[in-house]
This record gives structure tokens, C-alpha cells and sequence, in this order.
């Protein structure tokens, strides 16, 4: 395609039935004909509730008439919908309007003069968003800022489906590395590029040649080789190995750990961005992590462990169970503590 500048029009009757799931399907639609390099103007988009979630998914551009169309009926726009000036005791906004007056003034203003006066609002609420979108840019966090804003209506949530559904799309819009931490607090959060990314490069790339996996919980101290449970288990095999009684392939382990969000974290790697630069929520329901489940299975496919041990608590002890089902070839044992694996490798080897 031999044009510079490229339009996408006009999904207004969506946007004002706040179908944002079909309008973030017909972003990608475009997206996927028009070259990354080339920007996309999205005609119609005028509320500060589209922008973020459409600039997400690759529009650059917007324009609208509905900061006026709006004013003439009297519809405030907030960041997250719009109200009618006849319902607001106090104006919840900084603008250099609203600063200066009152609702009521703002009421008892001639017709003319409203229009203009929330007119004007209404554009400043429009570019606060956009300067909000591009701060979250510059920051690298604006996975983060569309699922933030998305909570202020369900059809966004609904439409937050389509981050999940262009994963590869969005990985090859999204830098290797970040400045600042990922922060990670909902399950949506698990399918950010960068993660996908990572799960991947483990798949993929990383082989073990040892004999034994062991499992364990994300620890709180990162990166996950210089953690406490890290160094008990190492200490503990090579205490095992000095012991001329028990010649096993005892270091013949390799240590790992499963994270809801990051999937399995080998040792080796767990240094690599972005497994030790992120926040994560530590309260979570494991069976709404699929893609940790998948990633562990997949691990232990594409290797060839005999054996594998997994430290597992009250939280993910039923859904690591399920694992015993998907790999039926492997030995799986399931430890309480530390102690507990390391007295399985001492007593039991593969
Ligand atoms: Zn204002």
C-alpha cells in the first residue's frame, strides 16, 4: 500500500452503544492489513473512555464533534462517562473553566454561553486523556493505564478480551525491555506482551539436562538464584553430594520456580527481564492462571525429567494436582516445605 496515512471510519454508533469489544475487533481488523510503521486515524472517537484501550491497539490519531454535540445537550464529559449539567451540585474538574465558576453558574449561563463553556471543558477532558495516554507511553506502562480506566465500565472490560486475543500483535509493539517495574495485579495481567514474550522464550529456549525438577514457590526475594529457598536446596544437594553414601546423581537437580503470571522461572534465567522486575499481587486464585499451568507443562515436555518435585501450599495444592493428569510419563511429588524436597532427594532418587 502506497499511502502514508491511513483512516479507520467510523465506528461512532458503536462507540456511542459502548460496543467496545467490536470496535477494539475492528482496530485489529484494520490493523492487521495496515503496516506497523504507518499510522491509523480512528474518525469518531470522541471520549475519554475509547482512547486508551484504541491506542493500545495501534490507533494514533482521533477527532470528534462530540465535545460540541455533547455541550449542546447539556452532557458534561467526565473521565469516565458524561453527566448533564442538571445533575452536578459541584464541577469535578480543574480545567481553566471550571476552576472559575460554579454548576450553578454554569446552569444559569445563557444557552449560548453553556454550550461554549462545557464545549471548552469537554475538550480539555479529551486532551487531559490523551496526555494521559502518552505520559503512559513514555513510561512504559500503558498495559497497565488501559486496564486502570477500563474498570470504570464493564463493555470496556468485556473489551479488554481483545488485548488477550492479540497477543502477537501486541509483543511486536512492545520493547524488549522496560526501564520500570511490570506491575501485575489481575488476572488479565498474566497475558501482558512482555509476559507472553517471556513464556514463550523458556518454551522455546530454554533445555535442562538433569534428571530431577524442582518447583517451588515464587519466593519474595529477587532474583530468584540469591533467595533463601534457592541457596537451602543447593546447599542442602551439595551437603548430600560431599556424603560418599549416597552417590545418585544428587546434583543432578535442576531448581526452578512457578509464578502465576511469569509460568515456570528456571533458575538460570530468573535474572532475565522481566522475571525479577515485577510487582505482583501475592493473593491469587491459581485456577484463573492458565497460562502458568501450560507453561510448566510445556517446561517439562520439552525436557527430559524424570522426576518432578513441587513445592506446592493450601492455595496451589489442588490445582497443581492436575498436573499429575496432563503428565502421567513424569514421577510428580508434592512437598509442604523445603525440607520435605530435600529429604525426597536424599531418600528417593530418579
Ligand atoms: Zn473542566
Amino acid at each position: 500500500m502506497g499511502y502514508e496515512f491511513f483512516a479507520l471510519g467510523s465506528p461512532t454508533e458503536l462507540m456511542e452503544a459502548y460496543e467496545f469489544y467490536t470496535l477494539a475487533r475492528m482496530i485489529l481488523a484494520a490493523r492487521r492489513v495496515i503496516p506497523l510503521s504507518k499510522p491509523m486515524h480512528l474518525f469518531g472517537a470522541g471520549h475519554p473512555l475509547t482512547i486508551p484501550l484504541a491506542v493500545a491497539l495501534g490507533c494514533d490519531t482521533f477527532d470528534s464533534a462530540s465535545y460540541i454535540l455533547y455541550a449542546k445537550d447539556g452532557r458534561y464529559i467526565l473521565p469516565n462517562g458524561t453527566i448533564n449539567i442538571d445533575e452536578l451540585e459541584y464541577l469535578p474538574c480543574m480545567c481553566p473553566i471550571c476552576s472559575s465558576i460554579s454548576a450553578k453558574e454554569l446552569r444559569d449561563m445563557s444557552r449560548d454561553e453553556r454550550i461554549a463553556k462545557i464545549a471548552l471543558h469537554n475538550l480539555y477532558t479529551i486532551k487531559r486523556e490523551v496526555d494521559n495516554v502518552k505520559q503512559a507511553i513514555v513510561e512504559g506502562r500503558l498495559w497497565e493505564y488501559v486496564i486502570q480506566r477500563s474498570l470504570s465500565h464493564p463493555k470496556l472490560v468485556e473489551a479488554n478480551h481483545a488485548l488477550v486475543e492479540s497477543a502477537e500483535y501486541l509483543e511486536q509493539c512492545t520493547p524488549i525491555f522496560k526501564d520500570r517495574a511490570l506491575f501485575l495485579s489481575l488476572p488479565i495481567d498474566q497475558y501482558r506482551p512482555e509476559l507472553t514474550r517471556f513464556r514463550r522464550l523458556i518454551c522455546n529456549n530454554i533445555r535442562s539436562d538433569k534428571s530431577t525438577l524442582v518447583l517451588l514457590i515464587e519466593p519474595e526475594e529477587h532474583p530468584f538464584y540469591t533467595s533463601s529457598k534457592c541457596n537451602m536446596i543447593k546447599d542442602a544437594i551439595n551437603a548430600i553430594h560431599d556424603d560418599d553414601h549416597i552417590i545418585n546423581k544428587i546434583d543432578d537437580v535442576q531448581i526452578a520456580y512457578y509464578s502465576p503470571f511469569l509460568g515456570v522461572v528456571p533458575e538460570e534465567v530468573s535474572d532475565v527481564y522481566p522475571a525479577s522486575h515485577v510487582v505482583s499481587v501475592r493473593s491469587v486464585k491459581y485456577y484463573e492462571f492458565p497460562t502458568m499451568l501450560d507453561s510448566i507443562i510445556h517446561f517439562i515436555r520439552s525436557n527430559s525429567f524424570k522426576r518432578v518435585l513441587i513445592e506446592v501450599d493450601e492455595r496451589s495444592i489442588q490445582f497443581m494436582r492436575s498436573l499429575k493428569d496432563e503428565l502421567q510419563e513424569v514421577e510428580i511429588g508434592y512437598c509442604l516445605s523445603i525440607e520435605d524436597i530435600i529429604a525426597f532427594i536424599r531418600l528417593k532418587p530418579p
